[in-house]
């Protein structure tokens, strides 16, 4: 189903967008020209406070071979944290060629984090789920509520950590923010977690095999039903 939503999508972004159109015609002729069957593509988005064990959770199931997921690369204006990648964590970008990437219609969505930009590039999102893999998009509340307007189909899924805490001593330990990014990160916690309610799905991350094992079985029951 989720294919059929991209398509439709699609086609009202070619209206909107010509130039969004001509720098992926490829793309687009097969989106609108494949009978693509429902079961191929599944798009799966996860959200959770920050602290709560996403990436971790993320990175673990990229892993699994079975899975093989497709995991977006978002787009972002926050600066570089120690170890990461551009290119393979985010795409660094600057306010200016974020702001371009935006107008000319090339993000699924976008939302304002904890003070910085981030959203999700629509190419690979689109080739990927044409090619049949599952597709995850680690991204905030605001982003999800998009995807949800947008995709309606996708499955939603908030991890949890088990208590704030837990969530702060995580944030804490990962060792990565300042203590003024660490507050900012906790009062928007709330925020979040009261946001939870209408996601399909709430995973408790408290074990890490646990949660990877939850979200491999919701794998298997999308997988089994689009079958
Ligand atoms: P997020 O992406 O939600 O901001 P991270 O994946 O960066 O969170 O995790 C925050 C910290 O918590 C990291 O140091 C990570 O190693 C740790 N962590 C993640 N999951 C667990 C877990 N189940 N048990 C204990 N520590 C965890
Ligand atoms: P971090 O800066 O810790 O990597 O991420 C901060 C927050 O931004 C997290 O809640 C993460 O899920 C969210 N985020 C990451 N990428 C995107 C994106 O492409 N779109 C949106 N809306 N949120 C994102």
């Amino acid at each position: 189903m989720v294919t059929g939503q991209i398509q439709a999508w699609a086609a009202t972004t070619f209206q909107k967008n010509k130039g969004f159109r001509a720098r992926n015609l490829k793309i687009f002729r097969e989106l609108e020209t494949t009978g693509t069957p429902a079961c191929k593509g599944r798009l799966m988005v996860i959200s959770g406070a920050s602290g709560s064990g996403k990436s971790t959770v993320v990175k673990r199931l990229a892993e699994d071979l079975r899975v093989s997921p497709y995991v977006s690369i978002s787009a972002t204006t926050r600066p570089v944290r120690a170890g990461e990648k551009d290119g393979e964590d985010y795409f660094f970008l600057s306010r200016e060629e974020f702001q371009t990437l935006q107008r000319e219609g090339n993000l699924l969505e976008s939302a304002e984090v904890h003070g910085n930009f981030y959203g999700t590039p629509a190419k690979p999102v689109l080739e990927q789920t044409l090619q049949g893999r599952l597709v995850i998009l680690e991204i905030d509340v605001q982003g999800a509520r998009q995807i949800k307007e947008r995709l309606p189909d996708a499955v939603f899924v908030f991890i949890h950590a088990p208590d704030m805490a837990t969530l702060e001593s995580r944030l804490r330990g990962r060792g990565t923010d300042s203590e003024d990014v660490i507050q900012k990160r906790l009062e928007n916690a709330r925020r979040e977690i009261a946001e939870s309610h209408w996601y399909d799905h709430q995973i408790v991350n408290d074990h890490l095999d646990r949660t990877l094992g939850e979200l491999i079985a919701l794998w298997s029951g999308l997988i089994t039903q689009g079958a």
